[in-house]
């Protein structure tokens, strides 16, 4: 048992369970990874305050809570595919991880993707695959995917990402300008790339989404 169990389980029970996640599966992954790892060493005693944090390179690792809303968001059953824009330092491709068959996570920033690396190999989440480059384009030769998850603001959705989503996939996303976005549910319904069902999660606020289809920098 890790010195920081009671914190994370702390956590899950006043930042998360009390704002309204119910799935027991998001819950329960929550509860076990060990989030203090995938922020510096100085930063360890905050890992699991109700913020995010600096994780260098002007990145941040998400809230907890926007961490359990986008995942929760996505129906994970642990059958999916699922795509991640924005791997960051790796806490949310870790709970994706826990929740789903296959992980594929893109992250345009090779030094955070290569640590990122290094750190899920420790823990033993061999289901992930992480690629550095531009995640506007998702990742085709993957595709389709179940579930696509980004983790930075865009400017728009990102049509791409729309077009490798399988029938019935969720793309959950951030989407306004630079310094407050909205988080969006968009459910694929036919063939039909337009044919979608769009909800909105409520308020956010992300790192931009840099790239050919995001925000140029
Ligand atoms: N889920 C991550 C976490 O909890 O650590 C969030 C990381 S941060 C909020 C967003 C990440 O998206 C950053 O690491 C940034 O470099 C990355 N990013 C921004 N634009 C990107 C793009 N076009 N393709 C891939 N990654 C991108």
């Amino acid at each position: 048992m890790d010195r920081y169990r009671k914190q994370r389980i702390r956590m899950v029970d006043s930042q998360i369970r009390s704002r309204g996640i119910t799935d027991p599966r998001v819950l329960k992954a929550m509860e076990t990874i060990p989030r203090h790892l995938f922020v510096d060493e100085g930063l360890m005693d905050q890992a699991y305050l109700d913020s995010p944090l600096p994780i260098g390179e002007g990145q941040t690792i998400s809230q907890p809570y926007i961490v359990a809303l986008m995942t929760e968001a996505l129906e994970l059953t642990g059958k999916e595919r699922a795509l991640e824009i924005g791997t960051g330092s790796g806490y949310q491709t870790a709970v994706l991880a826990e929740l789903a068959e296959r992980v594929f996570s893109i992250e345009r920033i090779a030094s955070l993707a290569s640590k990122t690396r290094k750190l899920l190999d420790s823990l033993n989440y061999f289901n992930v695959a992480i690629r550095v480059g531009d995640g506007t384009y998702g990742w085709r030769e993957e595709s389709p995917f179940d579930a696509v998850i980004v983790t930075a603001g865009a400017p728009d959705i990102p049509r791409i990402l729309l077009e490798q989503l399988s029938k019935g996939g969720r793309l959950v996303l951030p989407v306004g300008d630079r310094y407050s976005q909205t988080l969006i549910r968009l459910t694929r319904l036919s063939e039909d790339v337009n044919d979608v069902k769009k909800e909105d999660l409520g308020g956010c606020r992300f790192v931009s989404l840099v790239g050919d289809w995001g925000w140029k920098d």
